[in-house]
């Protein structure tokens, strides 16, 4: 096993932060460090255990290293940090084609006036699944390709999944609103054929961040108040998390992500 170079070095809470930013589409996504197992998703393969040379023990152990922001994820929830700090609702996708290239990225703009051309803000379909598969070409070749997003997909972006023939998502964080979706192709026909893999949630602290980020906009838009899902200890915790000084203006991520991560 030999080092992958197009992985980036795993950070550390003793790691400068780097100034991340979403890459555009057609830059390499981080990919595992070993073959893709297109039955596993990249956060659920096997890490890497045993050392046996000195390249190997190069590879970054991000899926035993809790206090670092698995690299796979990165640009799914930098996008999803970037809508949350322009006030939509703080989810980010990422499709990548066979190869793992990023062929098209797109976050949540509901709660925005501006979008990219070919992408919605301003309405409550400006889903970040919907904004990154509205980039793909009609007629393209999608064979091979995945979308990787934050939050479980719901109903609309599943069906937009169909509807851009991608055969496969990979979600973070659970969303308890669409519990039973995964019955949705039990009414068979098209639906059956064309329902998209759904692969997640991941397992560990990238799952509860996924669905904080979710939580913390519910605190700061809607106030979390009774029947938000945001109660009890959920509502603590997103509360204790809230009042870190600096949290909401974390440049990157990463850098929320570190300052929330003793909280998870
Ligand atoms: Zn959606």
């Amino acid at each position: 096993m030999i080092d992958n170079p197009t992985r980036p070095p795993p950070l550390s809470v003793s790691s400068p932060i780097p100034p991340a930013r979403p890459l555009p589409p057609g830059h390499p996504m981080p990919l595992p460090s070993q073959p893709h197992d297109p039955h596993v998703p990249p956060s659920h393969q096997t890490p890497q255990t045993q050392a046996t040379s000195e390249a190997t023990a190069r590879v970054p152990d991000t899926a035993n290293a809790p206090d670092t922001l698995d690299p796979l994820w990165q640009l799914p929830f930098e996008l999803a940090w970037e809508a949350l700090q322009a006030g939509s609702r703080p989810v980010g996708a990422v499709v990548v084609d066979r190869a793992g290239q990023v062929v098209a990225v797109g976050r949540n703009r509901s709660q925005e006036s501006v979008a990219p051309p070919g992408q919605l803000a301003g309405t409550n379909i400006a889903h970040a699944e919907i904004n990154a598969l509205a980039q793909l070409p009609a007629r393209g070749d999608t064979d091979g390709h995945r979308l990787y997003t934050t939050l479980e997909p719901c109903l609309l972006c599943s069906s937009a999944l169909i509807h851009s023939h991608v055969r496969h998502v990979v979600y973070a964080a659970p969303d308890p609103v669409w519990r039973g979706i995964e019955r949705v192709p039990g009414v068979g026909g098209l639906i059956a054929d064309r329902w998209a893999r759904r692969e997640g949630p991941v397992e560990g602290p990238l799952a509860v961040f996924g669905a904080l980020l979710m939580q913390m906009w519910e605190v700061l838009h809607n106030g979390g108040g009774v029947g938000s899902g945001v109660e009890g200890d959920a509502g603590r915790t997103v509360r204790r998390c809230l009042a870190i000084d600096g949290l909401l203006d974390a440049p990157t991520v990463h850098r929320a992500y570190i300052l929330v991560r003793p909280h998870l």
